[in-house]
């Protein structure tokens, strides 16, 4: 039994140690001792299974030293310091250590708790304790610290984006209320602006209008939007529409802004506007719809007009300027250099318009330009242009001219209309115009060559006597250079006095005897030759320059007479020519009056021969100059009589004492015939009137013994005597008598 007893115990034992074994294996713990005095460490067997120690029974104790080996080297020194802890301070402890098996060499996590036992004499002899691997729990526990730490960085992004949403929608809000605003601002401006705005989805469809719009096609905003574009006339019935269709296009696919000038008919006459079109886009910057505004610019544009028309008219006539001209023949050439045709561009200058102006008055002149550029114009086919050029210049544009006849019939058209006399504000008034005549290609192939030829032939037509029509030829050009040069030469020429005097004799018809002289100017130009006075004077007149002139001329006349006298104590006449423009210089009398008194001559010495126009243009303070003179005894001549308005009824109210009759007139004497000659009935009024009489041009001697017997009183002519320079004059003065 005590066998039994000491078996069954026996038994028991290793019943619970099994046991023990297991529910330690189950719960990955181990108990352990360690002996301080034989410094072995022993283990039970879950623990030396957490420890990767092989165990038998008799090998359950192994050296301290190998727990301490296998202990990772991190850990190591913390596990002695636990130990010298735990036998300083007896007391217990409770670490955590990574742990290399050997078996597998896998580190393991330890939990290891301990005590320490004392002997009865208070000797510390073991150290007692339990050792459990965690490794499986901190591996966990390690997840489960991840996962919390993932969470609370997702937590935290959260709630940072929950701060930034916040601040968002506080800025949406505020954004919100500045749309609003801004949309208030926005549709007062579009609402009260005149032009007429508007928006249409890309169907069509009216998304919004402004007020004007609604003005314009005549409906309720309502009944506007969500309907179609095309249900309401915006663009008008004379609207282009292609133009409205292409450019959306364009702005569609562009996705830019566009815009164009239109016009519109309406009832009360065109207006113009500029359409601006402009994509509307989205987010994406996709094309949605487009907007529209229509800005009325016919105040502008009639202005715009105006000032064109302004620019390239008229203003008296209306008719195209020079410039528009230009333009025209421009184009007129370009054209015909096409289809081979011709063109013909006529120069008029009316013939006697300066007369009445001077004389009507400036109204009438303008009245009368309106009259005359509407003559012309009724003479003019659908494709001429009449233009006025300046003055009384116009000119016309003939195109399409297939036989010069045609042309000259409308040339004759319009001589016709100058026919019949102008009836303005009571005055009838006869005007004819003269016409040079340049045609394309022959006369020039420049609109400048063209019209400046037309003037050449213009000015030659007036110089063969008015009221004619002349066609371009080279030689005027030739004669046109002439002039320039002369007028380019002639300001030297008078401080190089270039020009001299002379003198062709003019005799009393009774007993033969000289009465004096004829001052003729003429111009030995080193450039030019020997120039006479008919090529020059003119020039002379037109720059003014004639005033220089004819003041040398008085001057070197008194010189003359001053030296006659002296050298033959002689009393001769010498006749100055004189121009309009110089008796209408202030003081012309006294500066006449100057010289005569200068040389110490008598007055009578002089005669000043002026022309008829002088009397007709009735300038005041000329008729003064010559009275004046008159009655200090200086002779004035009236020269040319017949050539011009020659009316013997006003001769009798005019400050002269001398007529001279014109060349024509001598030439027309026909010694044959006598009563059909004019010459003898004039000297014999003339005479009537107290007025004496000279003829000029006797060139023979029937001419010479006709003007005896009809009591000429004086005589100059060729026959008689050529004018001559200064030396030659005075043989004459040497033979006084024919
Ligand atoms: P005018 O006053 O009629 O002068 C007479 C012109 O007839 C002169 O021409 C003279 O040479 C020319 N003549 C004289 N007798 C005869 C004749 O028997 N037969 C022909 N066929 N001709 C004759 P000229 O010298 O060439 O002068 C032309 C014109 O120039 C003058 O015409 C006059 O109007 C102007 N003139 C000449 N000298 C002056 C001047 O000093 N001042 C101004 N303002 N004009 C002048
Ligand atoms: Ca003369
Ligand atoms: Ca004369």
């Amino acid at each position: 039994m005590e066998y039994s007893d000491g078996f069954e115990i026996q038994q028991n034992l290793i019943e619970n140690e099994k046991r023990w074994n297991i529910a330690q294996k189950i719960a990955h713990i181990g108990h352990w001792d360690y002996d301080l005095g034989t410094r072995q460490f022993w283990g039970s067997e879950g623990a030396f299974d957490l420890l990767g120690i092989k165990r038998d029974r008799d090998t359950s104790y192994i050296p301290f030293n190998y727990i301490i080996r296998q202990i990772s080297p991190c850990d190591r020194n913390k596990m002695k310091e636990m130990y010298r802890y735990l036998l300083e301070h007896n007391n217990h402890y409770d670490v955590e250590f990574q742990y290399q098996r050997e078996e597998d060499s896998e580190i393991r996590t330890m939990h290891s708790v301990a005590e320490l036992f004392w002997d009865v004499n208070g000797k510390p002899l073991k150290i007692i304790g339990v050792v459990q691997d965690i490794t499986e729990r901190i591996i966990y526990e390690n997840k489960l610290k991840n996962k919390n730490e993932e969470l609370n960085a997702l937590y935290e992004e959260i709630f940072a984006a929950d701060e930034e949403l916040k601040q968002q929608l506080d800025e949406t809000n505020k954004h919100k209320e500045w749309l609003a605003l801004s949309e208030t601002r926005y549709r007062t401006l579009v609402d009260n602006s005149s032009d007429c705005i508007y928006s249409c989805d890309l169907d069509g469809v009216f998304t919004a209008v402004n007020e004007a719009f609604c003005l314009l096609v005549n409906a309720r905003r309502e009944d506007i939007i969500g309907n179609k574009m095309k249900d309401f006339i915006i663009l008008s019935e004379g609207e282009r529409i292609d133009k409205w269709n292409n450019t959306v296009m364009h702005v569609l696919h562009k996705k830019k802004t566009l815009m164009y000038e239109s016009h519109v008919m309406t009832t009360e006459g065109i207006s113009y506007y500029n359409i601006t079109i402009s994509p509307i886009l989205d987010f994406k910057k996709e094309v949605i719809g487009i907007t529209g505004s229509n800005h009325d610019i016919t105040a502008i544009k009639l202005n715009e007009n105006k000032i064109k028309h302004l620019a390239y008219h008229d203003p008296l006539t209306d008719l195209p300027n020079r410039t528009l001209f230009f333009d025209r023949l421009k184009n007129a050439i370009d054209r015909s250099r096409r289809s081979k045709t011709k063109i013909a561009v006529l120069f008029f200058d009316m013939d006697n318009f300066k007369r009445i102006n001077d004389t009507l008055g400036h109204s009438i002149g303008d009245e009368l330009l309106v009259e005359t550029a509407k003559r012309i114009a009724a003479c003019m086919r659908e494709y001429d242009t009449v233009a006025r050029l300046s003055g009384d210049e116009f000119a016309v544009l003939l195109q399409n001219i297939e036989k010069v006849e045609d042309m000259l019939s409308i040339v004759q058209r319009i001589q016709q209309k100058f026919n019949v006399p102008f009836y303005l504000s009571e005055n009838t008034i006869d005007l004819t115009t003269s016409i040079g005549i340049a045609m394309y290609p022959e006369d020039g192939d420049t609109p400048e060559d063209l019209l400046k030829n037309a003037d050449t032939a213009m000015y030659k037509a007036k110089e063969q006597g008015r009221n004619k029509y002349l066609f371009f030829h080279f030689t005027m050009k030739e004669e046109i250079i002439r002039k320039i040069k002369i007028e380019k030469l002639f300001k030297k020429a008078i401080q190089h006095h270039e020009f001299v005097l002379h003198y062709q004799p003019q005799y009393v018809t009774k007993g033969k005897i000289l009465r004096g002289f004829e001052a003729l100017i003429r111009w030995n130009s080193p450039e030019l030759g020997f120039i006479g006075p008919d090529d020059f004077i003119s020039i002379a007149e037109e720059s003014g320059q004639i005033v220089i002139i004819g003041e040398w001329v008085i001057q070197e006349a008194c010189y003359m007479i001053k030296k006659m006298n002296e050298r033959y104590q002689t009393d001769l006449i010498i006749s100055i020519n004189i121009s309009l423009l110089q008796i209408r210089q202030k003081d012309f009398d006294q500066m006449v009056l100057g010289y005569i008194h200068d040389y110490q001559i008598q007055p009578h010495n002089i005669e000043l021969e002026v022309t008829e126009s002088l009397f007709i243009d009735n300038y005041d303070t000329a008729l003064h100059a010559l009275k004046n003179l008159k009655q200090a005894g200086v002779g004035i001549a009236l020269d040319d009589f017949g050539t011009g308005y020659s009316s013997l009824s006003y001769l009798k109210k005019l400050p002269i004492n001398l007529l001279k009759i014109d060349q024509a007139f001598v030439k027309e004497i026909d010694p044959i015939n006598p009563q059909n000659d004019l010459t003898e009935p004039i000297i014999s009024l003339v005479h009537k009137l107290g007025i004496e009489t000279m003829a000029e041009g006797v060139e023979t001697e029937e001419q010479l013994n006709y003007l005896i017997e009809a009591k000429c009183d004086y005589l100059q002519g060729f026959y008689l005597g050529r004018p001559v320079p200064e030396q030659e004059a005075e043989e004459f003065i040497k033979k006084l008598v024919l």
